[in-house]
């Protein structure tokens, strides 16, 4: 390579188009999430609780996919009793640290609640019935 075909591929590089450059920058925005493992879950998409101050708007709604009726109700003024414990001295960082780790813990916590509700109302009026995978995203 001399100098010439260096300048002659900067140049090149250079009368690209901004569509050329959002074309690339797509594939390769859509080549990761295909690389991403597809992740699926049993809890179905929640009904979202009314507006306050209505008296139930605290109440979140997971019903039965089947249709039947019954519904998983979580309520979200409840849902994170666990104190936030922040180091002393702590910095901004270390702030930012454990509210992300408090969110993901809880997030857990709340997921596998929700889950065993759902495999325990399958198990009693849907014997022999695995309720229904939907893709978490
Ligand atoms: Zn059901």
């Amino acid at each position: 390579m001399t100098a010439d075909t260096d300048l002659d591929a900067l140049v090149a590089g250079l009368r690209r188009s901004p569509r050329e450059d959002f074309n690339e920058l797509e594939a390769a925005r859509r080549a990761a999430e295909a690389a991403l493992p597809p992740e699926s879950t049993i809890i179905p998409m929640p009904e979202l609780p009314p507006l306050w101050p209505h008296p139930r708007s605290c109440i979140v709604r997971f019903l039965c996919a089947l249709e039947c009726g019954w519904a998983h109700e979580e309520n979200a003024y409840e849902c994170d009793r666990e104190p936030v414990r922040f180091p002393l001295g702590g910095s901004l960082g270390d702030v930012d640290r454990v509210l992300a780790e408090h969110a993901e813990q809880q997030g857990v916590v709340l997921r596998a609640r929700v889950e065993a509700a759902i495999r325990g109302h399958f198990a009693e009026a849907h014997p022999g019935q695995e309720p229904p995978e939907r893709s978490a995203w």
